[in-house]
């Protein structure tokens, strides 16, 4: 017999154990399903934006995310690639920022779960679907070898841009995805010893192809995550070493602050392809939740802020509606709450990212522009990308 649940997430990232603690104080069962054993690691620039801490409070995990000695970070400042910098504070988002690695975080909330009793099955693999009337019915599961099944009125896409679930249904189904324009970016990260961005500072580095941001994180480490134009990945052989020392350092800031830095993780590295709202998924009963939904520019640093606010979108909806009964106006509440939460902000951040990659002369002269305009301008653009 399978187990029955009343959602089945899968993913265990931001998106997908919030939602999971967050359905699981509402009184619901869940499963949450993770390939992968935590902690994990995790591509990312491990910025976690002020708004985060407020979610963090409500999900009960504010104390231990402090407890584990990541950095405050105040602001973040913004070089060209001539080295003209202008600043964004982080009070300009409501508080401080914190700079924490993505293994930690995300743990966090995993053992939350965990302590709330969610079925958490980790290093857990999706193996068949079942699937008639436009429903997911089942899913098959591989654990430690152990083949089982488990039903649930609703399934939950939380595996970030991989949007497993919902490709897979695609295909199950025959439906080609839809094909995006964007050029193919590839983006690394690791962590640093001896890096030496100004003090409770994220620093953004802009280069010829793309940026990177480096601020401290726990243990007297640094976070690079940089992203490259798949041709310039392509010369250096894909070897990040290399990308980091010619394409980051050609930015004078970046090469002064990575002089001395060593290297103390492995490298990590994705290809970036489409930003902004994804396809959605092809059943009545499947939802998608953080970048599974819509991808976010990385410089913007909200990521995980969007991951966090849609997922609790997902809960209030479902807190309103309940399972039960038509989850096609579950699905439509759902739907119009993120259109009206994110739709300004993925303009505004599409805008920039235009911007931001056009030529290395217009983000000379935009970064001219920011350092000498008047903060309150620059703030109301700073916080276009949180705009409702
Ligand atoms: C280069 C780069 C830099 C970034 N920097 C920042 C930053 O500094 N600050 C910020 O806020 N955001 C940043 N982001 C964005 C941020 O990383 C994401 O928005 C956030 O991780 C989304 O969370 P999520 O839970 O939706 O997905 P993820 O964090 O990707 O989690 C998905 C989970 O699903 C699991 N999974 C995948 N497939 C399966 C499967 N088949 N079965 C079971 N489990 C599966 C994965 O193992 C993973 O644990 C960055 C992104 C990139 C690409």
């Amino acid at each position: 017999m399978p187990k029955g649940f009343d959602v089945a997430i899968i993913g265990a990232g931001p998106a997908g154990s919030s939602l999971a603690i967050r359905l699981a104080t509402q009184g619901y069962k869940i499963a949450l399903i993770e390939e992968q054993r935590f902690p994990r690691d995790k591509l990312c620039g491990e910025f976690i934006s002020p708004e985060c801490i407020n979610h963090f409070q409500e999900l009960g995990i504010s104390e231990r995310i402090k407890f584990h000695g990541g950095a405050f970070l105040q602001e973040t400042v913004f070089y060209s690639p001539s080295g003209v910098a202008f600043s964004v504070p982080s009070s300009w988002f409501g508080g401080v920022a914190f700079g924490l690695s993505r293994a930690i975080m995300d743990n966090e909330l995993l053992r939350r779960a965990i302590e709330l009793k969610i079925d958490v099955l980790t290093e857990t693999h999706i193996t068949d679907f079942s699937f008639s009337r436009n429903r997911i019915e089942r899913l098959t599961l591989k654990r430690k070898e152990q083949l089982e099944e488990i039903k649930a009125s609703i399934f939950v896409d939380a595996t970030g841009r991989r949007r497993y679930v919902i490709k897979k249904l695609k295909q199950i189904k025959g439906v080609p995805e839809a094909k995006r324009k964007e050029k193919r970016l590839v983006a690394f990260k690791a962590h640093l010893l001896g890096a030496k961005p100004s003090e409770e500072t994220c620093e953004i580095y802009f280069y010829d192809g793309g940026y990177g941001g480096l601020s401290s994180i726990e243990n007297g480490l640094c976070n690079l995550c940089f992203i490259v134009r798949e041709d310039q990945a392509r010369v250096f052989g894909g070897d990040a070493l290399r990308l980091m020392r010619e394409v980051v350092c050609s930015n004078g800031r970046a090469k002064m602050t990575l002089k001395n830095a060593e290297i103390v993780s492995t490298w990590h590295s994705t290809t970036l392809q489409s930003f902004g709202y994804s396809s959605p998924a092809d059943a009545e009963n499947l939802f998608a939740v953080g970048d599974a939904a819509a991808f976010v520019d990385p410089f913007t640093g909200s990521g995980i802020l969007i991951a966090l606010e849609s997922s609790k979108l997902l809960s209030q909806v479902i807190r309103e509606y309940g399972i039960s009964t038509d989850l096609t106006s579950l699905k439509r509440a759902y739907m119009q709450a993120c259109r009206a939460k994110f739709d300004r902000r993925f303009r505004y951040c599409s805008l920039l990212r235009f911007f931001a990659f056009s030529s290395p002369l217009f983000v000379e002269l935009a970064a001219f522009l920011f350092s000498k305009s008047p903060q309150l301008w620059l703030k109301s653009i700073a916080q276009l990308t949180r705009a409702s």
